[in-house]
């Protein structure tokens, strides 16, 4: 039976968060068990882009420090690294200001960049590519963020096996599955291919509404670990107020018998998602996506639309343009120009947008639909 183990941590303080990290741990078989003495262990956090911690875009930097930390106690040798969706000024930038240079410093831990070498693979007849790092260790503990998101409803553990894709061939894949249903699939792809070993995610700060850049920082309190990633992601959705099958990652995960999407057959030893859930969670404006069948808003999809719009918070620093997958935007005097047939609704703009600049614009049909959802 599949286990996760949650714990409370009121704040990033060291005195709160190494009780509850090291206290999942323990429960479970980390220790001597998943990372045991002599082991190379990656770490991977999400460091989706180039945002200070206090923006809840990235795992925190005190949430990887306390598992490399946990890591060396099981007597194994942590490196860590993640392909981040934007890097603008080069990694180091990202690095520093994520806080991630600082306690891998501090630690001494080498960061590496999935950029440099990668392997191809095939799985279900598409080829992938994913970095040499994932099979250049003897384990993977992987330390996501808990974020809500436009495109594929949440991400949590599944999802963050996406950044050991290099960066140039994610923006290749999101054009080659525009439609939720096939992007999820490869998203389950390469977790298939790169699971990770063990889980330990950020959820003391969530991001909710139009995450996973565009959100707000949510206070939820908790850490959620444990080996079975679909597992994970069942719970966060939980904690979320989401149904856990209505996020395509955990239920296709699920049906491929990846792990345990069903929260009836989870064992929770220490707490359950009801006893951190917040009052309240605001998922993002395009749930509408997740609602409708697939078929269903494949049909409609000339009458059912949601397209990016552009705000005044616009600074024309041109990211959007860079990494919109199939080339719908140019930049047009102060803010991007979108060419709407060209537009495969990916929100890869908002993901990457550093300044919230952008929001959605929806046809009549899909408006309708989602103010009476
Ligand atoms: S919308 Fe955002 S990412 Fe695009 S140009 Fe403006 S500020 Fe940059
Ligand atoms: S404009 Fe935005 S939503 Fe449309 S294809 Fe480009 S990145 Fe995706």
């Amino acid at each position: 039976m599949s286990e996760v183990f949650i714990a409370k941590a009121g704040s990033y303080d060291e005195k709160e968060l190494e009780p509850a990290i090291f206290k999942c741990l323990e429960s479970s078989d980390f220790f001597g068990g998943v990372i045991r003495p002599g082991m190379k262990v990656l770490v991977k956090p999400n460091l989706l882009s180039c945002r200070e911690p206090d923006a809840c875009v990235t795992t925190h930097p005190n949430v990887l420090s306390t598992v490399v930390k946990a890591i060396r106690k099981a007597g194994a040798e942590p490196f860590a690294g993640d392909s981040p969706s934007v890097i603008k000024n080069g990694l180091p930038e990202l690095w520093e200001k994520t806080g991630m240079l600082d306690v891998c410093r501090k630690a001494g831990v080498r960061l590496v960049s999935f950029e440099e070498d990668a392997f191809e693979t095939r799985k279900n007849g598409h080829s992938l590519w994913l970095t040499e790092y994932a099979r250049r260790c003897d384990a993977i503990v992987s330390v996501p963020k808990m974020k809500t998101h436009t495109f594929t409803l949440m991400t949590g553990a599944i999802k963050n096996t996406y950044g050991f894709v290099p960066g140039y061939a994610k923006t290749r894949y999101h054009k080659m599955f525009p439609a939720v249903e096939s992007f999820s699939e490869t998203l389950v792809n390469i977790f298939e291919i790169a699971r990770p070993h063990f889980t330990v995610t950020d959820a003391v700060f969530a991001m909710e509404g139009n995450g996973p850049g565009a959100g707000t920082p949510k206070f939820v309190g908790a850490i959620v670990a444990g080996r079975d990633c679909v597992a994970i992601d069942a719970s966060l959705a939980a904690i979320a107020g989401i149904n856990p099958l209505k996020v395509r990652t955990t239920r296709i995960a699920g049906e491929r018998n990846l792990g345990e999407s069903d929260l009836k057959k989870i064992r929770f030893p220490l707490l359950r998602p009801e006893d951190v859930k917040p009052a309240s969670f605001t998922v993002p404006k395009t749930k509408i996506y997740h609602a409708l069948p697939p078929a269903i808003s494949k049909l409609l999809s000339r009458f059912f639309w949601i397209r990016p719009d552009f705000n005044d918070n616009c600074a024309a620093c041109g990211i959007c343009v860079q990494k919109c997958p199939a080339k719908a935007l140019k930049l047009k005097g102060r803010k991007p120009e979108l060419a709407a047939a060209k537009c495969i609704e990916c929100f890869c703009c908002q993901e990457v947008c550093p300044n919230k600049a952008i929001g959605f614009r929806h046809s009549a049909l899909a408006n309708f639909i989602v103010n009476r959802l």
